[in-house]
């Protein structure tokens, strides 16, 4: 794969690391164990899936250590969340109340990294230290939730968030567990909304076009979440549960649905 431009080079560094991966994997060693949501978990079909979903992936650890830093209310953030698991979920336990965080990461068994504005997070994760040591420890094996910001922060870089910049990371630079991107809350065609009675047409970008800009500087593959969707990566393969749309480079974009099975290229590896 060949990348240009000048944001190109920590990418690059990240798909090497997701590439080193694969091959420990190939040797053998610990898969990585990665649940990523799009959010708009609005409906009850929906939240029944999350909390299902959900509890399957921690299924072996009562604890989970959650990280609050995409929101700026840390403790309002972790005691929602914990209401919107329900009650037999597993407890979680917020990153922002450790004296010695990185030392939390690297005894957690599985990390659960929420929503909110993905440059926050990325900042906050950066001035913290912690890229390091939370992707160190996803790759020896704890299990990583991570919905919308959380998403966002688990691909090579931030650069295909819906967000707006409204702190300054000091890079983009993100875990780089994934070796794709994400665009979590995609929706696909154009926008209309509603002015009283009527229906109107917004005529702004669509999602499709902003992700063709990404790539006419980048050629990373890009996987528009839709709504109420997760994936779940391995290190080497993916499974969606919902709808997703892969952007390929000077490809037309493919819709797929539940049970697609795909590799890190988007590509299909269904039978
Ligand atoms: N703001 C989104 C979130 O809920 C992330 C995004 O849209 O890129 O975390």
């Amino acid at each position: 794969m060949k990348f240009r431009g000048p944001l190109n080079n920590f990418i690059m560094r990240r798909i090497e690391v997701s590439d080193a991966l694969a091959l420990l994997m190939a040797d053998g060693q610990k898969p990585v164990r990665v649940l990523l949501g799009s959010g708009g978990i609005a409906t009850e079909e929906r939240r029944t899936l999350y909390r299902s979903l959900v509890s399957e992936h921690f299924s072996k650890t009562p604890e989970v250590v959650f990280v609050p830093f995409a929101s700026d209310d840390h403790s309002g953030y972790t005691s929602r969340m914990q209401d919107f698991l329900g009650a037999s979920s597993q407890r979680l336990i917020g990153l922002h109340e450790s004296r010695s965080p990185k030392d939390t990461i690297s005894r957690a068994s599985a990390i659960y990294v929420g929503g909110g504005n993905s440059f926050l997070l990325a900042k906050e994760l950066q001035e913290r230290g912690l890229i390091g040591p939370i992707r160190d420890r996803v790759l020896s094996g704890a299990r990583y939730l991570g919905v919308s910001a959380g998403a966002n922060i688990c691909c090579p870089s931030i650069m295909t968030t819906n967000d707006m910049p409204i702190v300054y990371p000091n890079s983009l630079d993100s875990l780089g567990i994934l070796p794709f991107q994400i665009n979590p809350h995609y929706y696909p065609g154009k926008i209309i909304f509603r002015e009283g009675e009527d229906f109107m047409d917004h005529f702004g970008e669509t999602r499709a076009r902003r992700i063709s800009e990404f790539h006419r500087f980048n050629d990373i593959p890009v996987l528009g979440l839709w709504e109420g969707s997760f994936i779940f990566w391995d290190g080497i393969s993916g499974r969606l549960s919902g709808k997703a749309t892969a952007f390929r480079k000077d490809e037309e974009p493919v819709l797929h649905t539940d049970g697609f099975r795909f590799d890190k290229s988007l590509l299909s590896m269904n039978e």
